[in-house]
C-alpha cells in the first residue's frame, strides 16, 4: 500500500514537472520570436529617419501612404509639398 501511494506520488510529480514544461515552453518561444521578428520600419519622407510602423503617424496624401516619426514632420512635408 505504502508503495502504490509512492507511485502516485512519483506520478504526481511528473506531471506537475512536465506540465510545467509544456505550459513553459510555448510562452518562452512565443517571447523569443518576438525578440528575433524584425520591426516593420517606414521611412519619414521629410526627415529621412526609419521608424517602425505601428509608432509612426500615417497620412494619406492624394492617394499614397506616408508615414512620420512625429506630427512636426507631418506638418513640414506638407508645407514643403504646397509650396
Ligand atoms: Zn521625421
Amino acid at each position: 500500500m505504502a508503495r502504490l501511494i509512492l507511485f502516485i506520488l512519483i506520478l504526481l510529480l511528473l506531471y506537475g514537472t512536465l506540465h510545467y514544461l509544456i505550459k513553459d515552453m510555448p510562452l518562452r518561444r512565443r517571447r523569443s520570436k518576438q525578440m528575433t521578428e524584425p520591426e516593420e520600419l517606414v521611412q519619414d519622407p521629410y526627415c529621412q529617419t526609419y521608424i517602425p510602423k505601428k509608432l509612426a503617424i500615417r497620412k494619406t496624401l492624394s492617394g499614397k501612404n506616408y508615414y512620420f516619426c512625429k506630427q512636426e514632420c507631418l506638418e513640414k512635408f506638407i508645407h514643403q509639398k504646397n509650396q
